[in-house]
């Protein structure tokens, strides 16, 4: 399917402009959870990691979920830029696979998908 054919009101439920808006909140938004997550990881790790002490304890679990957390947001950051880079180019709401419509269900549940639902199965099946 040709991008550019696909009339922008059957890629998005809302508006060109509010569909930019909701991407922007979510950047900032997403922005703002990696900053808190970093600031845990930068209080200083207690010397003795195997201490038994139970705040030392919580706080290297604190530690990991931080790093995951950062690594989650991180990536969805990339793809909320390449959403908004996409409603510029024109190509917003198309699946990067098959080039087909991802559909208000989707884009509603998640506005920087990149993929249709049966490319994203295919996409999780292959991993
Ligand atoms: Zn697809």
């Amino acid at each position: 399917m040709d991008a550019v054919s696909v009339p922008w009101k059957l890629r998005s439920p809302w508006s060109e402009a509010k569909t930019l808006a909701i991407l922007r909140d979510l950047r900032e938004r997403t922005r703002a959870g990696l900053v808190s997550q970093r600031a845990i990881l930068s209080v200083p790790v207690p010397e003795c990691s195997t201490s038994n002490h139970p705040a030392d304890r919580d706080e290297i679990v604190g530690k990991s979920l931080a790093a995951s957390l950062i690594e989650c947001h991180s990536n969805r950051l990339t793809q909320i830029e390449a959403a908004i880079k996409a409603v510029r180019d024109g190509t917003y709401g198309l699946c990067q696979e098959c080039g087909g419509v991802i559909g208000f269900e989707r884009i509603e549940a998640l506005p920087y998908a990149q993929y249709c639902v049966s490319c994203q199965r295919e996409r999780e099946r292959r991993r």
